[in-house]
């Protein structure tokens, strides 16, 4: 049915008025929702920097020199770099699980 009166178009009108009131709420919360979103990845992405940071700080003292055995070993998994140019650490040694999430991390 078409339009007929100024009263027809005018309750038209105040429709799509209240459709477009609602439709900026909608949007207004998605915004909220996204910038929450954004603060929530800028935390991450701080935290995960500082625990990259604090894991490669951690990382560096991988060896300890050992009397008995003439050779540096691994503080945690005991492998030893004796005949050997580096320690080959276990591959349940943190030193090796924080490499393998270092990859991950850095892709
Ligand atoms: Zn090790």
């Amino acid at each position: 049915m078409f339009p007929r009166t100024l009263s027809d178009y005018q309750f038209i009108i105040d429709n799509q008025k209240e459709t477009i009131a609602a439709q900026e709420k909608i949007i207004t919360t998605q915004r909220n929702t996204l910038t929450d979103c954004q603060s929530t990845i800028t935390r991450q992405a701080d935290l995960i920097k500082a625990l990259k940071e604090d894991a490669m700080a951690l990382a560096l003292n991988t060896e300890e020199w050992n009397e008995d055995l003439g050779a540096s070993m691994c503080p945690y998994c005991r492998e030893n770099d004796e005949n050997k140019e580096k320690i080959n650490h276990t591959s349940t040694c943190p030193i090796t699980i924080h490499a393998e999430l270092m990859k991950d991390v850095e892709g």
